[in-house]
């Protein structure tokens, strides 16, 4: 096995390449290489036997060029500050992607936050908020939901910057319960617009996404609302895999009995079907693969093991260059996830844009307007590989990239 590739170097050579394709100057390439801002804070909190803990909490705001940063927070062991400064750019390529008006950031605290009880939860969320505070607001860094948090946590860090600034500010964060200024469609939007993707992408290529074969890797919140929507358009979902197993089912998986049952047992093993070891899901023959899990899982050390014919990123991360270099090389299509998983940030934006208004839009209207939004973004990255012969990736960048220069030429003269 090769080492855990730095997320970080990942993030700056891709940057860095397509940097290069595009002739920028050096001191743009500088610029976008590092984070504009990066805050790292002690985030003390008092476990349930009365002793005080203290967990490393991190911000990073990657670019304001097109607006306020934009992106979530994400509670894991694994976090590491490079980590979340990769995450941080993700973020800013993939809100240019979509053209929606913010620039990148990204946090999060390195804890084992599932072994938390639900008091310490808070209270730990309660103190990175008051952390978070002087650092972020709804035209300077709006945070959301990312791996191991939810409406819940938004909820209380919303009302944690409340208390600091005086006044409710439900702009300040999205991804909040629908009753505390959330929006309809946001907990299902990461994964609905990666089937509108999908969806879009057989439209334009074989003709519609009916009867494909799918397996989805990870069946968290994206995993799960890909696999569901995605079976409601016609698709044929045959396997799904957690962090403990795989399920195979060559007749189709009844998505909504499979979401139940992960629900109430929390793994996927028991769903009707045949068990496998859970990385064997990636090596099935099917026509999209959807990994929906953390980074890196296709490396060079499992690449060539890969029969899907497209691979479409719900996860941030989940290929390392290897890995694109031989789906490139072997004709593989891979829409990438600044592209793939923007559904999530887009109806962050239209949740901002909502609490902004005091307008709040029915699900019908947030659906029809984020599927409007991923068919151009995905006719816009398609229509650019082709014309500069690149991959998907690449072209995303290329548009992305393109977009936070042109905006930092005509506001700061680089
Ligand atoms: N964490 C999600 C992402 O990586 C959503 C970010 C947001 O809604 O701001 O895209």
């Amino acid at each position: 096995m090769s080492e855990k590739p730095d997320a970080f170097k990942i993030a700056q050579q891709q940057f860095l390449a397509v940097a290069d394709r595009l002739k920028l100057s050096p001191a743009i390439k500088a610029f976008l290489s590092e984070p504009e801002a990066l805050h790292v804070f002690t985030v003390p909190f008092v476990s349930d036997k009365g002793d005080t803990r203290v967990i490393t909490g991190i911000r990073a705001q990657h670019s304001f060029a097109r607006g306020p940063a934009k992106g979530g927070l994400r509670f894991h062991p694994d976090v590491t500050i490079d980590e979340v400064k990769a995450l941080s750019m993700w973020m800013t390529w993939k809100c240019a992607v979509v053209n929606i008006p913010y620039g990148g950031a990204k946090g999060g605290l390195i804890v084992d936050y599932k072994a938390l009880s639900d008091a310490e939860k808070e209270r730990l969320t309660r103190s990175y908020a008051r952390r978070l505070a002087p650092i972020i607001g709804p035209d300077l860094d709006i945070p959301a939901p990312d791996v191991n948090t939810g409406n819940e946590e938004m909820a209380w860090i919303a009302n944690e910057y409340a208390n600091v600034v005086g006044h409710p500010e439900p702009a300040v964060i999205t991804g909040k319960p629908v009753e505390y200024g959330g929006s309809l469609g946001r907990g299902s939007a990461t994964g609905r617009g990666l089937a509108f993707c999908v969806e879009r992408y057989f439209e334009n290529t074989v003709g519609s996404v009916k009867g494909i074969t799918v397996a989805v890797q990870g069946f968290g919140n994206a995993g799960q609302y890909a696999a569901r929507i995605l079976s409601g358009m016609g698709a044929n979902v045959v396997a799904v895999s957690d962090s403990g197993s795989a399920v195979y089912n060559a007749k189709g998986i009844s998505v909504g009995a499979a979401i139940e049952h992960k629900v109430k047992t929390g793994v996927v093993e028991g769903i009707p079907g045949k068990k496998l070891p859970k990385d064997k899901l990636l090596e099935l023959e099917v026509d999209l693969l959807v990994p929906a899990a953390l980074e890196n899982a296709i490396t060079g050390d499992n690449v060539s093991k890969i029969k899907a014919r497209l691979i479409a990123e719900a996860a941030n991360g989940p290929l390392t260059p290897e890995a694109d270099a031989y789906f490139a090389k072997h004709g593989v299509t891979v829409i990438p996830d600044v592209l793939a998983n923007a559904g999530g940030v887009t109806v962050s934006y239209f949740e901002w844009v909502q609490n902004r208004q005091r307008l709040y839009w029915t699900e019908t209207e947030v659906n029809t307007r984020l599927r409007e939004i991923m068919r151009r973004a995905l006719d816009e990255v398609q229509r650019e590989a082709a014309e500069h012969k690149v991959n998907w990736r690449t072209a995303a960048y290329m548009l992305a990239i393109g977009r936070v220069v042109k905006a930092l030429q005509s506001s700061q003269g680089f």
